[in-house]
């Protein structure tokens, strides 16, 4: 009975996913997997892996979804360039910069400067080498400049020169990004259900929101009951609940489904450390542990704090009683380049 019911959730949420276009751009579904050594390691629940490092384009990551949307909306609109920001080492960047080129579009990348680094490796290689390898055109801005000012900045002056511009927001988290996560929400329980596998909790890095955003909005509409949990990169908890939660809240509304429940919404930003992009100690050893037992690449910005989330609260007993949690694999590992010398590592 249960198993109809989530069945026919999931096509009726399929079909008002099917209202907006979408450009094919990567591999789905993504794989799901048991990281059986992990938790091993680490006792507690078993853990999995949603391998959304895995879609395919230009060494994957969860940008890749929401590309699919919003390069159709560019498309839609008879865009010819696209426009879009991050930090220096954003793999946002470096997705876009992939999709463009697979689409013939000219693309402009904004990169921030938010951590103050002069390492040639931070500032040239890992995603900034694969956005410039894609053909994009790369400028710099300092840490704190008004980023969506920018590309509109930017956006005027392509305009006078007779281009058509489309401004896509940083980390792609609009209510038309946030389509591609609520797509992985039905992804991901229709995977579950086909395996007979009952997710208690799904655990992510949430930076830009939109992945969490429609993760919640997917899941709301599933009447799915775990938990959500996203692990913070940058914002303090009541900022990023507070983004994520606006974001849902817009998702649900252009979709037409069932409203978010604020409290669906949590994060945890205990694990960002001195700032976004800077490393900390409990994310070179949640790096170093993962590539060692499940021979997994994660990233120093983004999944590689989440995985320190991860494992710290399960050493704190949070999941204690929890048979399942899945770890929403989020990619980046291209950013591991741009950090050669957090990892300490001996001759
Ligand atoms: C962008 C990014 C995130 C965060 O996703 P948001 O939708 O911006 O919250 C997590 N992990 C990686 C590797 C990313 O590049």
């Amino acid at each position: 009975m249960k198993f109809d019911l989530d069945d026919r959730l999931r096509s009726q949420l399929a079909g008002k996913l099917a209202q907006f276009p979408r450009t094919p751009l990567g591999h789905f579904p993504t794989p799901l997997e048991p990281m059986d050594r992990l938790s091993e390691a680490l006792g507690g629940p078993r853990f999995w892996v949603k391998r959304d490092d895995c879609t395919g384009l230009s060494s994957g990551g969860n940008k890749t979804r929401k590309l699919e949307f919003l390069m159709a909306d560019a498309q839609q609109q008879g865009a010819d360039t696209i426009i879009t920001q991050g930090a220096t080492q954003s793999n946002h960047a470096r997705q876009t910069a992939a999709a463009a080129a697979k689409l013939n579009l000219e693309c402009h990348i904004l990169l921030e400067d938010r951590t103050g680094s002069n390492d040639p490796s931070y500032n040239l290689n890992g995603n900034v080498l694969l956005d410039r390898l894609h053909g994009a055109s790369v400028s710099r801005r300092p840490g704190g400049a008004d980023m969506q000012a920018e590309m509109e900045t930017l956006a005027s002056k392509l305009r006078a020169q007779g281009k058509s511009p489309y401004v896509v927001p940083g980390g792609g988290s609009n209510a038309i990004g946030a389509l591609g996560y609520v797509e992985c929400a039905r992804e991901l329980t229709e995977q579950a259900a086909n395996i007979g596998l009952e997710i208690d909790a799904l655990v992510h890095a949430t930076g830009s929101s939109g992945t969490q955003a429609g993760l919640v909005a997917g899941m709301s509409a599933l009447k799915v009951d775990f938990n959500v949990l996203g692990i913070g990169v940058r914002a303090p908890k009541e900022k990023q609940e507070g983004m994520v939660y606006d974001l849902a809240v817009k998702t649900a509304d252009r979709l037409g489904t069932e409203p978010v429940a604020r409290d669906r919404v949590i994060a945890n930003c205990d694990y960002v450390g001195p700032g976004y992009g800077l490393p900390t100690d409990g994310m070179v050893s949640a790096i170093k542990l993962l590539a060692q037992t499940e021979g997994l690449l994660f990233d120093p910005v983004y999944s590689g704090k989440a995985l320190d989330g991860l494992i710290d609260l399960t050493r704190k007993g949070h999941f204690e009683g929890l048979r399942n949690v899945v770890f929403l694999h989020t990619g980046g590992s291209a950013g591991l380049f741009g950090y050669p010398d957090a990892f300490d590592l001996p001759d």
